[in-house]
């Protein structure tokens, strides 16, 4: 293949051509400083300088007051499933709402450290709805609600968050962080992996009230505790110093484009594209409710297994690629994070034309 493809993968996933190019041009003398930034000391000035510019980056798109501080740190968003009880579970009591498979091992892990109390469950729809406020209710005395903003695997997506009052609220946002415009404060806390849309595998930013963060247990492993990341600030070991040094450049590249309001935008335009297109015709089956779909990983099904290999296989030949479903749901899916240009999600549209002319 001599062209770069239309890369539909659910993550790790597509950068855009102007980050992969200026990491290109930085690789082998990052800013004449005769060094590859993943030979530099993280105590460099020059490094410090890439570390406070990706953290500021990130305050100023998502607007991040300051009673929050922002963590980068090892473990990827499951390391955060158990980091989150680790550090939050002071009553040992916690709600999960279950919407997909990622909400269900962020319970799992949790229950290692305390009670979990699944508020809802979302299996006898398999996972094609988001609950609304009148289908919650949390129980006494937790020390948080978790939820899930982006089902990557089944497709759907909250659209607004529950009201949970006192109790903070703590999201994994790993598939839809920097996607739309979200207000922090609405959080306790949010933890992100960022290879799916804000950069590659390595990290997860973590964005916490500050008054959440207390001295850790004993048993939490240093890496894991808040308050040492917090007064280390995220420097307790070697951070992963260039996955942070990407972050900023894909946070450099959403605000040159226009930060937070266009890359929403483009969001929903590309999205609208494939659903409208889903639904005025009859040969491709959506799995998401409609009030409940994603505007990251559109999921769908044509009429047989086969047909599904086959698809995924005919579009890869077509330079459109990664659209195979994930094996817990089968079918196709399309992820169409913020890298994802609106010509690629035309060509797919185009290939299931003449895929469905081709196959009804
Ligand atoms: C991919 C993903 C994860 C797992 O991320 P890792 O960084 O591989 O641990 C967790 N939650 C969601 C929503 C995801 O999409």
């Amino acid at each position: 293949m001599k062209d770069r493809v239309y890369n539909f993968a659910a993550g790790p996933s597509m950068l855009a051509d102007e980050v992969l190019n200026e990491l290109h041009d930085e690789f082998f003398n990052y800013n004449g400083s005769g060094m590859a930034v993943m030979e530099m000391s993280h105590r460099s000035k020059e490094y410090m300088e890439i570390f406070n510019e990706a953290k500021g980056r990130l305050r100023r798109i998502m607007e991040i007051p300051e009673e929050y501080e922002i963590f980068f740190m090892h473990g990827g968003a499951t390391g955060q499933f158990a980091a989150v009880p680790m550090n939050l579970m002071k009553k040992k009591k916690a709600d999960y709402i279950i919407t997909g498979n990622f909400s269900k091992k962020a319970a799992q892990e949790a229950s290692k450290y305390g009670e979990v109390n699944i508020i809802y469950d979302g299996k006898e729809n398999n996972y094609s709805h988001i609950p609304s406020a009148d289908e919650l209710s949390f129980s006494d005395d937790i020390d948080y609600v978790h939820l899930c903003a982006n089902n990557t695997i089944y497709g759907t997506e909250w659209k607004t968050f529950p009201d949970t009052g006192d109790i903070p609220l703590v999201v994994d946002m790993s598939s839809d962080i920097l996607s739309r415009k979200i207000d922090v404060k609405e959080f306790g806390l949010i933890y992100a992996g960022a290879q799916k849309n804000i950069g590659i595998a390595g990290i997860a930013v973590v964005i916490i009230r500050k008054d959440l963060i207390s001295d850790h247990d004993p048993k939490t492993p240093q890496v894991m505790a808040y308050d040492l990341t917090l007064k280390n600030d995220s420097m307790l070991n070697t951070p992963p110093t260039y996955p942070i040094y990407v972050l900023g450049k894909v946070l450099k590249w959403i605000e040159e484009i226009g930060g937070i309001k266009e890359i929403e935008e483009r969001n929903i335009a590309k999205a609208k594209l494939l659903y409208d297109y889903l639904d005025h015709q009859s040969f491709y089956i959506p799995h998401a409710e409609k009030g409940s779909r994603s505007l990251m990983n559109v999921t769908f099904t044509t009429p047989s297994e086969d047909m599904d290999a086959a698809f995924a296989k005919k579009a890869t030949e077509q330079g459109l690629c990664n659209l195979k479903g994930h094996r817990l749901v089968g079918g196709i899916r399309a992820s169409i994070y913020n890298a994802m240009p609106i010509e690629g999600v035309e060509k797919l549209i185009s290939f299931m034309e003449e895929f469905a002319k081709e196959n009804a």
